[in-house]
């Protein structure tokens, strides 16, 4: 009575329709709403009761098709523009589907998942210039990779925390524009989200190098102990990078630990002409990023990079009898990942990750980065000529943030940040494209992230012209779909 199929032939049959219907899809997508609402009734028919009784796999499988694929946020179409998304690959699905055919759990123990999750972290310590007998693990994403690296600095900085926890001197330095996972894991890790400072940024929205040291002597001078500094490479508003060899100086001279937060920006190494930019990543202690945003890799996949292997294990290794690891057999494989972060029982990530670099190639993905940079940076001075919008930051890598002004609302702060707000809304209701909004200065903001490997510079061209059309109809009436 095992619940594999009894009739394998029909499972296989529906198994490849699945297939199929997933590649119809993703070659298709272009031809899709950007987005499209979940209507009130597909709503009412996933609130289903407990399913007491099975039902048939075509059955399930009819309910997903209607009620399920229809209604994703979009990412994977060209004329989605909004947050920081990956677009996911055809390679990356199908590694989806073997990791679940294998049903792996990477924890630990000794099978070949294992040694391919070390191949792709060596990898990412060549591309990033970390020593090779640096040590990483494949996350959920950013927001984990940064836990983790505090976590390393925290019992790098002590190693009693583990057992006494907290005593609540210590303090930490980013950017304001760092992103909310850095506060939210000092929050988790019990150092309080008020023991990370938020340093004021320059004209280009960097950390500004004064105001750090400033802020970590006068924490010393009221008897606080600095211990941690984050840089950023790519932040989520803007794409502003800070300047992480200056960055590497203070962390070396005020002997804090060195973190970037690199989720996305931190993949600009990959590109010649943005390289530049992330100057110094090198010089890190720790260093997290994404491979489902700028790799492309179908969700959830980040990971987080540590220079001194022995501290990243310090900080969660454990001696527990029923994990004990022995010379030879299943136990074996030792270091096991269940040392290298929170988790236990983890799947395997490493393999989507390992199919997409492997087919893609990092020329590919390095040229593919660097070409949305321009096509940014071409949006940028279009945005910059183009009456009635108005750029409000430099654009930083890949991002590019503007609002409509209509000379009916000038100056009525308050009036621009609504018709701002409602033409998003109107361009994703609409189906035209996905713009996410953020806050520059107090100031809502249309938020381009040109990301996607399906972009072409036309889909940009498209929806700049549709934020002016929409805006020239009022920014609340509809408008024809470009
Ligand atoms: C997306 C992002 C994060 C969080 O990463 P997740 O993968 O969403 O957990 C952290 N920092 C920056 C700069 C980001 O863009």
């Amino acid at each position: 009575m095992s619940f594999d199929p009894v009739d394998w032939p029909a499972f296989r049959r529906l198994a490849h329709r699945a297939l199929d219907e997933a590649c119809d899809d993703l070659a298709h997508i272009a031809e899709q709403p950007a987005w499209r609402a979940v209507p009130p009734d597909v709503k009412t028919a996933i609130a289903e009761p407990l399913p007491r009784r099975g039902e048939l796999l075509d059955a399930v499988y009819e309910r997903y098709r209607v009620t399920i694929a229809p209604y994703t946020v979009g990412n994977r179409h060209p004329r989605f523009f909004g947050w920081v998304h990956g677009a996911g690959t055809p390679a990356g699905m199908v590694a989806e589907m073997l990791a679940g055919a294998l049903d792996i759990n990477t924890g630990g123990r000794e099978h070949a998942a294992v040694y391919l999750e070390r191949r792709v972290i060596a990898w990412f310590a060549e591309i990033f210039g970390f020593p090779p007998e640096s040590s990483g693990i494949v996350t959920s994403g950013s927001s984990l990779s940064n836990l983790i690296a505090l976590l390393v600095a925290r019992n790098a900085h002590d190693e009693r925390i583990r057992r006494d926890g907290v005593s609540g001197r210590l303090t930490a330095y980013a950017s304001r524009e760092a992103h909310s996972s850095v506060a939210r894991a000092f929050d988790i890790a019990g150092l309080g989200s008020a023991s990370l400072r938020d340093v004021a940024v320059d004209t280009e929205r960097r950390i500004a190098i004064d105001a750090l040291v400033q802020a970590i002597a006068a924490d010393r001078a009221a008897g606080y102990t600095p211990f941690f500094l984050c840089g950023t490479a790519g932040s989520a508003a803007t794409g502003a990078t800070d300047d992480l060899r200056a960055l590497a100086a203070i962390a070396r001279e005020e002997q804090l630990w060195f973190h970037v937060d690199g989720a996305f920006g931190a993949l600009a190494q990959l590109s010649a002409s943005e390289r530049h930019r992330v100057a110094g990543i090198a010089q890190a202690d720790s260093l997290a990023f994404d491979a489902h945003k700028w790799l492309h890799v179908p969700y959830d996949a980040g990971c987080v990079l540590v220079r001194d292997a022995t501290l990243h294990r310090a900080a969660f290794a454990g001696d527990v009898p029923y994990l004990g690891r022995s010379e030879r057999g299943t136990a074996a494989g030792d270091p096991w990942y269940y040392d290298f972060g929170p988790e236990l029982s983890r799947g395997f990530r490493a393999l989507k990750l390992w199919f997409t670099l492997k087919t893609i190639g990092l020329d590919a993905l390095g040229a593919m980065i660097g070409a949305q940079c321009a096509i940014a940076r071409a949006a940028g001075a279009r945005i910059a000529m183009t009456p009635g919008l108005h750029l409000l930051a430099p654009v930083g890598l890949n991002i590019v943030v503007f609002r409509s002004e209509p000379p009916a609302l000038a100056s009525d702060e308050a009036a621009l940040d609504a018709h701002n707000a409602e033409l998003a809304i109107v361009l994703q209701e609409d189906g035209t494209a996905v713009l996410s909004t953020t806050r520059i200065d107090g100031r809502l903001a249309l938020r381009m992230n040109i990301m996607n490997h399906r972009t072409t510079p036309e889909d940009v061209e498209q929806t700049i012209d549709a934020v002016v059309a929409a805006a020239n109809a009022g920014g609340s009436a509809r408008f024809p779909r470009v």
